[in-house]
């Protein structure tokens, strides 16, 4: 059987969270066992927002070392910086070219950022045609992300096959590829009880030091129900973290004692904070020695740039023949 190609993104926009971490590096990590894995840090993507050069390579280097003390094994999976891989700039014009407006005036990042009456940059606007060059530069089979990415994999699917169309002679140009919405991968929450995510400010980073996080997670809100009373488990974002830490039985027991009242929310934060901690231990002590050695991280990621450009290359000379570059 063939190998499957195995890529998905994430934007160096600010310390990756516990959404980034459930709902894309832990899936991509198990799937990095299963084919020929890419896994870019979306540095062109972050620039939509970013506007400070140091934040910006800080950040890379930042969900770089996190993703490798997360697991994430180089000699396996391809890790890159989009940049380094200027090819996927390239397609982005190119499929730009056939993109009708109207199917990006459809997407939901675009519309939402119009129904909130700000004005999106061309960057926001084009942004799932530069995703689609991502993904389909190398020929990518499975596509996992978060079900807010289905819709830009559907543009994906829909371009490479439009690409098809309008300029295959003998064999497709491009392979289109399935959207993988991972399978107990639910949209994990944040501080507030709204989605967990850098735009909101209400994120819970994977290696914050100690007394700061503490200090996040006693800061979940919470309604205000005495500490005697029973408390609903139902809907409380406390028990929702929590259960992405802990065995089932700790969640029943956790969720009895909100029943059972007499405990107050603080210390529910306090187990919650604990369990937490403890499930990122040995990730922290890896990413700590990773972080010692400051070379380490850019090797890793120009061996990944190296080995990324190389299929990137080849899909380029493909595109370019088929569309008359050359
Ligand atoms: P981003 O930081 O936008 O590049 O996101 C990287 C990945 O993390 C994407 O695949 C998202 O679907 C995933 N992700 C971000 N926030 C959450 C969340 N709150 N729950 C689950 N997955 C998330």
């Amino acid at each position: 059987m063939e190998m499957k190609r195995i890529l998905s993104g994430i934007k160096p926009t600010g310390a990756p969270h516990l959404g980034n971490y459930f709902g894309m590096m832990r899936p991509c990590i198990a799937l990095q066992e299963q084919g020929e894995a890419f896994y870019f840090i979306a540095d062109y993507h972050a620039l939509t927002t970013v506007r400070d050069a140091a934040d910006l390579r800080a950040h890379t280097r930042g969900v770089a070392l996190d993703f490798l003390a997360c697991g994430l094994d180089p000699a396996r999976a391809v890790l890159f910086r989009q940049s380094d891989v200027p090819e996927h700039t390239e397609l982005a014009w190119i499929l730009s070219c056939v993109t009708p407006m109207p199917m990006l005036e459809n997407c939901h990042a675009y519309k939402d950022h119009v129904a909130k009456d700000r004005t999106p940059n061309h960057g926001l606007f084009a942004y799932p045609v530069l995703m689609a060059a991502d993904i389909l530069l190398y020929d990518s089979n499975v596509v996992p992300v978060g079900r807010d990415q289905k819709q830009h994999v559907e543009v994906t699917r829909d371009l490479a096959s439009l690409m098809n169309r309008l300029y295959a002679k003998s064999a497709p140009i491009f392979t289109v590829p399935e959207a993988s919405i991972l399978p107990n991968v639910a949209t994990v929450i944040g501080l507030d009880g709204q989605k967990m995510s850098k735009s909101y400010n209400n994120t819970i980073p994977l290696f914050e030091d100690e007394k700061p996080l503490r200090k996040k997670i006693m800061g979940i809100v919470t309604d205000s129900t005495p500490v005697e009373s029973p408390k609903d488990p139902a809907g409380s974002t406390i028990v929702a973290l929590y259960r992405l830490f802990a065995s089932d039985a700790e969640v029943a027991k956790l969720e009895e004692d909100f029943r059972a009242g007499g405990t107050g929310y603080g210390d529910f934060k306090k187990r919650l904070f604990d369990a937490l901690w403890e499930f990122f231990r040995p990730m922290r002590e890896k990413r700590a020695a990773l972080a010692a050695d400051p070379g380490h991280v850019e090797k890793v990621l120009h061996d990944g740039a190296q080995r990324a450009r190389a299929v990137a290359v080849r899909t380029m000379e493909r595109v370019r023949a088929a569309v008359g570059l050359r």
